[in-house]
């Protein structure tokens, strides 16, 4: 049995002005600028904790033989471009054709991706691919717990399965399901009814955490529908809120081996989400409340981490917001630490003069005027290093990771790491490597809004999430949505389903 997989994944913020080019998916491929496909993809991927780590592992069992042709994706900004997605999807199609004949195809996509033509990106990935490669072919699709799933997507795949998990730390197990299910359906005749259901909800990132309340909950629900026997997978897709289309929001895919049973367990779930729909709203807290609480704990208490989700790269923000930054300088808050921030200019300075210098910085606040004023002051060159590092904590687990060069300056007794590449602060090797030990410090601002927790939760006093100003603020408030579907909670009263 042959299995032909790729992955395309962007999750596209469409209140960001920066559009994301082919430029920005070779800038973050790890396998070069045409994304490289067969054994060195297998290299990179194998044993790591992502979807193609899992399909390798699925392989392990020998009853397919996996044929991986491209993987490519990009951190989280604006519209992709047109450019770049027809020529990923092209890329995609030939490789698959030059394959050969083939049982099934099995893509990673993301489920949030929005290009300058189509609000809808992954059904049209799936749409060509049925069209240009094989129209009867299975085909799979795993997709990230924020996908704003269509009912043409779900209409266009044979499976969808969703992360269960935020932070996403079950990509490999998904991507063993995956693979799992696709050898039922071609060797076994496996008939699947999938049941796609769209709630009129929309929920922002803090509270989607399933390692907190109520989404742990609902995890724990979801798992224990996805043991029954006659249930094949079922997914709970909580959506990218700041996406201003039709699809933004929660929903739900469930597959049985009957219509009747996969109809049931949907509309069980749907209850169940929509009942906490009260319940997913964040709080915010100021950094000035913050200060207060750190300054309040033991110097050993571990640090008081400050999500500061509004500027969260991984959402598609600028991650060079500045407003904590000001306030922890201007208080000269002693033990606090803020990354990592996206300054190559800052970084360039540091590596050009050197440890032990003194440099006059202008530090973050460049890409917009929405997230703060950059900082100018002397900032101390404490540490700098080349920004390599592996991902030791769960998630993408063993992948490696560039970061770009980094710096670690020093301003008011504020520790604050710079890098070249624009990344998340979700594994905290990425302070580790420019010299900063997280668990001594007393506050940190991470930029991130939830994937931190999977490493930074063991060690952390308190979390917060951050009031801050930003394209990816938690804050319905904030956007002004026109393409969206009507009427859906909490942007409107609605009390039943
Ligand atoms: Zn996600």
């Amino acid at each position: 049995m042959k299995i032909l997989s790729a992955g395309i994944q962007h999750e596209t913020n469409t209140f960001s002005t920066v559009l994301t080019t082919l430029a920005d998916f070779r800038r973050d491929s790890q396998l070069g600028d045409d994304f490289a496909g067969g054994e060195a993809l297998r290299q990179l991927y194998a044993g790591t904790n992502t979807i193609h780590g899992g399909y390798l592992l699925g392989e392990q069992s020998g009853d397919f033989a996996l044929e991986p042709v491209l993987c490519a994706r990009a951190q989280p900004a604006g519209l992709v471009t047109d450019e770049a997605f027809d020529w990923l999807v092209d890329q995609v199609v030939a490789r698959f054709r030059a394959a050969g004949s083939a049982d099934g195809i099995l893509l990673d996509l993301h489920g949030a991706m929005v290009t300058q033509t189509y609000d809808d990106a992954e059904a049209e990935i799936v749409r060509r691919v049925r069209a240009q490669v094989d129209s009867q072919l299975p085909v799979i699709v795993t997709l990230d717990l924020h996908a704003n799933i269509s009912a043409e997507l779900a209409a266009a795949s044979d499976m969808l399965i969703g992360y269960e998990t935020y932070p996403h730390v079950d990509m490999e197990e998904r991507g063993v399901e995956a693979a799992q299910l696709m050898v039922r359906i071609v060797r076994d005749g496996l008939r699947v009814h999938q049941v796609f259901r769209q709630l009129p909800l929309i929920t922002l990132p803090p509270k989607q955490c399933t390692l907190r309340s109520p989404m742990r909950e609902l995890i724990g629900s979801l798992r224990k529908l996805k043991s029954r026997p006659e249930i094949l997978s079922a997914t709970v897709a909580m959506g990218f809120p700041f996406a201003d289309i039709p699809n933004t929001g929660v929903s739900l895919v469930v597959s049985a081996d009957e219509a009747a049973t996969a109809e049931a367990a949907a509309a069980e779930l749907s209850d169940l989400v929509w009942g906490l729909r009260d319940e997913l709203q964040p709080e915010l807290v100021t950094i000035e409340t913050a200060m207060q609480r750190a300054g309040a704990n033991a110097p050993d208490a571990g640090p008081l981490i400050f999500a500061d989700g509004s500027d969260n790269p991984g959402g598609g923000a600028p991650c060079d917001g500045t407003v904590a930054l000001h306030a922890l300088v201007d208080a000269g808050f002693a033990g606090a630490v803020v990354g990592v921030l996206h300054d190559p200019e800052t970084v360039a300075q540091a590596h050009d003069a050197g440890v032990g210098a003194t440099i006059e910085a202008r530090i973050g606040g460049k890409s917009d005027n929405l997230h703060g004023a950059t900082l100018v002051a002397p900032a101390y060159v404490r540490a700098l290093n080349d920004g390599q590092f592996t991902h030791r904590g769960p998630m993408f687990h063993n992948l490696a990771g560039d970061m770009g060069r980094m710096a670690t300056v020093v301003v008011n007794q504020v520790l604050i790491v710079v890098a070249e590449n624009r990344r998340q602060l979700l594994d905290s090797e990425m302070l580790r490597i420019a010299g900063v030990t997280p668990e001594h410090a007393r506050l940190i601002v991470v930029k991130s809004a939830v994937h931190f927790r999977g490493d930074f939760e063991r060690f952390a006093s308190e979390i917060v999430d951050a009031d801050t100003p930003g394209i990816h603020r938690p804050d319905f408030g904030c956007f002004r949505f026109s393409k969206l579907r009507r009427p859906i909670y909490p942007l409107d009263e609605l009390d039943e389903l």
